[in-house]
């Protein structure tokens, strides 16, 4: 038999529709992937240290923790969460089809939660088989503490909130911290930049873009050029660390709802509708706006009510 709601995903707004769902008596299923997108189940906040924005805790919380402490709640509600991922949908006729590596089930909604995931830069010395996890890395929070950075230079590429926490975080570890941006003007918020501005362990390589990152058996060096007048420099760095932005988690779609030009899922505005009804979107992977624990969770609350009221209403 079909499943009223099936959830895909692992992140706030996975869980916000899971609580929801579930006590409203849907009895939902909710897969949270088996390191799906590269990351554990929990989503992005599993690689961030405190979050110190999401209501309710004054004095912050680690990331790992409030994502186990959702999970609780949507079990405690009686949300059946699987541990394996959705590799395919079917979205053509009711109930929708799913599947993962070991079973397949139908769904009359689905709630789509699966998020973004870090993207890298395809840059010669950074790629796989080259220096990445050899010194590249695209998580500062998973693989700063590692002994190869402790106290060398280190270098985070983007002019984020990532980039900010990220060259932040790493201070704790390096000797000093370069944040290199292809600009000369930050995107990250006021607070998050005035508080790298500040540490005196970063310095700013402004209007600088990556063009090799270079040593034989680990990272040694990278190659930066001006955005400006192409001049180029060399900087010792042990540690690269990519903050350039994510890739919303929509392949296993296949084409079946309609995306924008940036691969997230289109939702009709101030609703959580894709262009398949019964079909909703929450969280990271339609918003490439605000991106926040917070809104994902708000739009997961939402998803939830618009499923209920698409189930009561017979359709
Ligand atoms: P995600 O957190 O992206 O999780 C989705 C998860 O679903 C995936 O990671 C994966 O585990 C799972 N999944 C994906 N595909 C599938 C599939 N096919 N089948 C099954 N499961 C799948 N926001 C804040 O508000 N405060 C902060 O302090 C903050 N710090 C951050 C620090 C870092 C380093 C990063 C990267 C982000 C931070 N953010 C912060 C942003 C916040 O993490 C995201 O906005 C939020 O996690 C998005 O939640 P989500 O529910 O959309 O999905
Ligand atoms: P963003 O998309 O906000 O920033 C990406 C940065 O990388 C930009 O500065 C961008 O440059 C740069 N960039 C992108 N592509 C390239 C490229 N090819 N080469 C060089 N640089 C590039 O992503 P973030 O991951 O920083 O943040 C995502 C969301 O998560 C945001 O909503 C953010 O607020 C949130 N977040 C919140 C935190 C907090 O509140 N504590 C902490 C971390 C994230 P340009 O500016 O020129 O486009």
């Amino acid at each position: 038999m079909a499943h009223q709601v099936v959830i895909i995903g692992s992140g706030p707004a996975a869980h916000t529709a899971a609580i929801y769902t579930a006590r409203a008596e849907l009895s939902p299923v909710l897969f949270e992937g088996f390191m799906a997108a590269g990351v554990a189940a929990g989503g992005q906040l599993t690689t961030t240290t405190e979050v110190e924005n999401f209501p309710g805790f004054p004095d912050g919380i680690l990331g790992p923790e409030l994502m186990d402490r959702m999970r609780a709640q949507s079990l405690r509600f009686g949300t059946e969460i699987v541990t394996e991922t959705v590799t395919e949908v079917d979205l053509s006729t009711r109930p929708f089809r799913y599947k993962t590596d070991s079973q397949q089930g139908e769904a009359e909604t689905l709630i789509v939660a699966t998020g973004a995931t870090a993207r890298r830069l395809d840059v010669p010395g950074t790629r796989d088989g080259e220096l990445w996890m050899k010194g590249v890395s695209a998580c500062a929070v998973c693989d700063g503490a590692l002994p190869i950075f402790r106290d060398k230079p280190l270098a985070v590429i983007g002019g984020g909130d990532s980039a900010m926490e990220e060259a932040t975080f790493l201070t704790k570890y390096g000797s000093k911290v370069y944040v290199i941006h292809r600009r000369d003007e930050l995107r990250a918020s006021k607070i998050m930049q005035q508080r790298a501005l500040n540490n005196p362990k970063i310095e700013f390589v402004w209007s600088h873009q990556l063009k090799e990152a270079k040593g034989s058996d680990l990272l040694e060096s990278i190659v930066l050029e001006s955005t400006k007048d192409g001049s180029t420099r060399e900087l010792a760095v042990s540690g690269l660390f990519f903050a350039i932005g994510h890739e919303p988690n929509t392949g296993f779609l296949a084409g079946q709802l309609d995306l924008d030009a940036d691969g997230y899922i289109v939702t009709k505005p101030g609703t959580t509708e894709t262009s398949v009804e019964g079909v909703f979107a929450c969280g990271d992977v339609q918003d490439k706006k605000w991106r926040q624990a917070i809104t994902a969770a708000g739009t997961g609350c939402m998803a939830a009510l618009q499923a209920e009221h698409f189930l009561a209403a017979g359709r």
